[in-house]
């Protein structure tokens, strides 16, 4: 009896235990949501005046302005442009790091888009005086994605590469085809990454204690963003660098999801 008691007891204990668990898992979960729906909210709320702002500003430096009323225009219009940065990342963030947030599936061509994100960096690459180097597969590389998601996986990358390597620097951009993946692949000659920094670099408000690349406005949702996005991907990201020499950010989507199941088409089986 003493013997059947003690193992009563033992089991008790465990289930409690196990509840007790189960109840803040529930709360973390709970947490995690509320946080989410913060973030989603708040920024949603914030775009509409920025909105109005960022209109406002726009209006009037059409108009014949004085030179200090054109100096505090311009400053105006620089602060709602880095909040509108600001609060789209927030917004991205929160959407992309929702699961309940369905992922447009459709057939992606991976050149396509890494071609649209290069033209569209070219000016500032250009002001900068950098090098913008292409090296894309000639075939088509298509794989099952969201077009806007991986628009802002590749910009984000290439918008980084671009603001972390000084002037006179390269930025090379390379699409291929890899073993059941397109392996997309970012590389600079720039500031590099320490390896204390490069272990929590993805992680959302993620920034470096390194003076030089403080220098440069950033939240640090970025990467926070490229990696979220790679996972609802069922992708991979890796990065390699070494401070002052440069970096490399590798990125490998899968040809077809294994986890769906469902063939897209016009996205050829692995
Ligand atoms: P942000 O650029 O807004 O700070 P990110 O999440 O995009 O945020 O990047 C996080 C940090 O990683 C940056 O602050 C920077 O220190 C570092 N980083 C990212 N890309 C590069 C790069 N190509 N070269 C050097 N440092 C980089």
């Amino acid at each position: 009896a003493r013997q059947i008691g003690h193992d009563l007891g033992a089991a008790l204990m465990t289930a409690r235990a196990l509840e007790s668990e189960r109840a803040l898992v529930r709360e973390l979960k709970q947490l995690d949501d509320y946080r989410s729906q913060l973030i989603a909210t708040m920024s949603h709320e914030l775009r509409t005046p920025l909105a109005v702002i960022a209109g406002n500003l726009e209006m009037l430096g059409t108009l014949d302005l004085e030179a200090v009323a054109m100096m505090h225009h311009a400053a105006m219009t620089r602060g709602s442009d880095r909040m509108k940065k600001v609060v789209d990342d927030l917004l991205m963030l929160a959407r992309v790091s929702n699961p309940r947030y369905p992922l447009a599936t459709v057939p992606v061509d991976v050149r396509d888009i890494t071609l649209e994100v290069v033209e569209l960096i070219e000016t500032s690459a250009r002001a900068k005086q950098l090098t913008v180097e292409l090296a894309l597969e000639p075939t088509d590389l298509v794989v099952p994605g969201d077009p806007t998601e991986l628009d802002r996986l590749i910009g984000n990358l290439v918008s980084n590469a671009v603001k972390y390597t000084p002037a006179g620097g390269t930025v090379t951009v390379e699409v291929a085809l890899g073993t059941d993946e397109v392996v997309i692949r970012v590389s600079d000659n720039g500031m590099g990454i320490s390896e204390e920094d490069q272990a929590g670099l993805f992680g959302a408000f993620f920034r470096t204690t390194n003076p030089e690349a403080l220098a440069q406005p950033g939240t640090g949702l970025g990467l926070a963003i490229v990696a979220t996005i790679v996972e609802r991907h069922e992708g991979s990201v890796a990065v390699q660098s070494e401070l002052g020499a440069g970096t490399t950010f590798t990125v490998g989507l899968p040809l077809a999801h294994s986890r769906k199941g469902t063939p897209v088409p016009g996205v050829p089986a692995p």
